[in-house]
């Protein structure tokens, strides 16, 4: 099977960022987002870690997405009393292209969106994938709009709730992984950060971090362990039902964060923290998954885009490298599924308090195999089949 047309279905970081890997490696494909507009889903924030800036770096997106958000060099660590616990430089934080860098989800979509359209890549949008046809000519993507589009191959970059997912695995069930998970923003409270450093607080009901932009505003997150919201909760909540559910139980301890929350606004968001059982298959004939709708993991680890970024350069590299697009496919999923799966299954565990307390929260990277690997696996120059360059 050769793949002169590769679609992929999905315009969020994970596929935007394997149109713009498979560019470079030479391969043409095009983009089916589902939502009108570029910068959907402005509410939710993230932090990029070193290896998905590192991932980054290899496609050439590095300055379109350091033009938004702001970088993160290092992390402080508070106890429940607001004592410091630990202070220690994040990722690598002396290198300016691979500093952690915190940005609004939207924007970052955006700024890639951007870069993909400016290198000549088709992003469709408001093309919702209602099914799949896979045969042995090629494979058909049939949208709610009644339109198709037939490729080569088929990347499913479309999220937790994937759609392709459920016709390569009807049984795979996104979970919960035992915590609700709130964020913010505000420019009203007291600053309490100096630049580029995040605050994590081990509070006594609620993890819970902060950092502060270099224009004043206060991004913040809280996870709360329990049972999961309902839908019908989370979609009739208000900003100031969470912050009242919120603030008395941050208040519980002697640290910034029930002030913090206190003093934000109408930008207050929840979730449930949901992730992908390991084990989930990938691939089916001529189609494969990437990012989320492969392997979402509980955001504890901060991991869920920087994973999806190293799929990109991943993927593109095994079409690259390897003989034949069967062998690629399969060479991407070994390379792949220990490392993802290893971060699913230590965030779950931090998430459902399996392991207590947290490598993150002592203040110690979390260890992740393959990590000294990566860099030679992501570096462009390096030939993923046999392993030269
Ligand atoms: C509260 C929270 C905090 C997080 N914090 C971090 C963090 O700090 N660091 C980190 O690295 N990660 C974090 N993550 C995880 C991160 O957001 C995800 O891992 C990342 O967004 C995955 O990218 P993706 O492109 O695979 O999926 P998505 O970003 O979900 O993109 C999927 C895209 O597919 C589109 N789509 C969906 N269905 C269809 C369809 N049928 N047809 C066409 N298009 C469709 C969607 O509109 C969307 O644009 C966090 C997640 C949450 C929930």
């Amino acid at each position: 099977m050769g793949v002169a047309r590769i679609l992929v279905i999905g315009g969020g970081i994970a596929g935007t960022a394997a149109a713009l890997a498979l560019h470079k490696a030479g391969f043409e494909s095009s983009v089916h987002e589902a939502h009108p507009g570029s910068a959907e889903d402005l509410g939710a924030f993230l932090t990029l870690a070193s290896n998905g800036m590192r991932a980054l770096a290899q496609i050439d997106a590095s300055d379109a997405v350091r033009a938004v958000g702001f970088p993160l060099t290092s992390m402080r660590v508070l106890d429940d009393a607001g004592a410091e616990l630990a202070q220690v430089p994040l990722g690598e934080a002396a290198d300016s292209l691979l500093q952690y860098r915190c940005l609004r989800r939207g924007d970052l979509n955006a700024a890639l969106q951007t870069e993909a359209a400016r290198r000549g890549i088709v992003i469709r949008h408001g093309a919702r994938l209602a099914s799949v046809q896979d045969g042995p000519d090629g494979v058909t993507a049939h949208f709610t709009d009644g339109s198709t589009a037939t490729g080569d191959l088929l990347i499913g970059a479309d999220g937790l709730n994937s759609t392709v997912r459920r016709q390569i695995a009807p049984d795979a069930q996104p979970c919960y992984a035992g915590q609700r998970v709130f964020y913010g923003y505000t420019r009203a409270a007291a600053r309490s950060e100096p630049d580029a450093r995040i605050t994590m607080v081990r509070g006594s009901t609620a993890a819970f971090g902060h950092a502060v932009s270099p224009d004043g505003e206060t991004y913040w997150f809280a996870r709360v362990a329990g049972e999961p919201l309902p839908a019908d909760e989370i979609a009739d909540g208000s900003p100031a039902g969470w912050r009242e559910l919120l603030v008395p139980l941050l208040r519980k301890d002697a640290t910034p964060a029930a002030d913090i929350v206190a003093a934000t606004g109408d930008d207050v968001m929840v979730t449930n923290a949901t992730e992908i059982p390991a084990g989930t298959p990938w691939r089916s004939g001529r189609t494969l998954l990437v990012g989320d709708a492969a392997h979402a993991a509980s955001p504890v680890t901060g991991q869920g885009a920087s994973m999806a970024l190293e799929d990109a350069v991943v993927l593109a590299k095994s079409l690259r490298d390897a003989p034949d697009t069967e062998t690629a496919l399969r060479l991407y999923e070994e390379l792949r599924r220990p490392r993802v799966e290893h971060n699913i299954t230590v965030s779950g565990n931090i998430s459902r308090g399996v392991h207590s307390p947290s490598p993150a929260a002592r203040g110690t990277a979390v260890p992740r195999p393959g990590d000294d690997e990566l860099v030679r696996l992501l570096e462009w120059g390096v030939d993923v089949w046999t392993r030269s360059g």
